[in-house]
């Protein structure tokens, strides 16, 4: 519609008094256009599956989603024998974030600063994208709460190990199997 406006608008030589109406429309077009063009690219860096993003109840053995195949194969198989373990003492393990793209981690970061108000502040919750092992993937989190538990207790039967204080769900390759589990240390994920 503004697109016939703009049209009818230029159709004859434009006298005076039209030709600033015109520019006014055009102007009015412009920051329309600049508006949707960010609203558009909002949504374009909305993360998908393609970025790791994982729908609800991912086992380590799906291996049509990008976030659990693009995990480093031996982080990956480790989670994978702790799930079939963890099965038998009838609790279900979930993935819930594997690996993540750059640009996905940048989106939890921009949030995070959003929430926080400084990047500073923001990086004691999210890890800058150039650090962040879910990135290079290597590491997993894992859930729920129960699963989270188990492997705290039994996950350095395979190698994994709870790598971060403050998030009991981040869990990583860190030990050899049956290995001492090291102390944890970068508060962030
Ligand atoms: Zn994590």
């Amino acid at each position: 519609m503004l697109t016939h406006h703009l049209r009818r608008d230029r159709r004859p030589a434009v006298p005076g008094r039209l030709a600033i109406v015109a520019a006014v429309i055009s102007l009015a077009l412009t920051s329309c256009t600049a508006v949707s063009a960010q609203d558009d690219s909002a949504q374009g860096r909305t993360p998908g599956a393609a970025d790791g993003v994982l729908p609800d109840h991912t086992s380590a053995h799906n291996t049509s989603l990008p976030g659990v195949t693009k995990l480093d194969p031996a982080l990956r198989e480790a989670v994978q024998k702790a799930e079939t373990a963890m099965k038998a003492d009838g609790i279900k393990l979930q993935v819930t974030t594997g690996w993540r793209s750059k640009k996905y981690q940048e989106e939890l970061m921009e949030k995070a600063i959003r929430k926080y108000g400084s990047k500073k502040k923001a990086k004691e919750y999210v890890a800058d994208p150039d650090e962040s092992h879910h990135v290079t993937g290597h590491a997993v989190d894992i859930g729920p709460t129960d699963a989270d538990y188990w492997l705290i207790r039994h996950g350095n039967r395979y190698g994994l190990c709870q790598t971060l204080s403050n998030e009991i769900w981040h869990f990583e390759l860190v030990t050899t199997p049956g290995g001492t589990c090291p102390p944890m240390t970068d508060p962030r994920g």
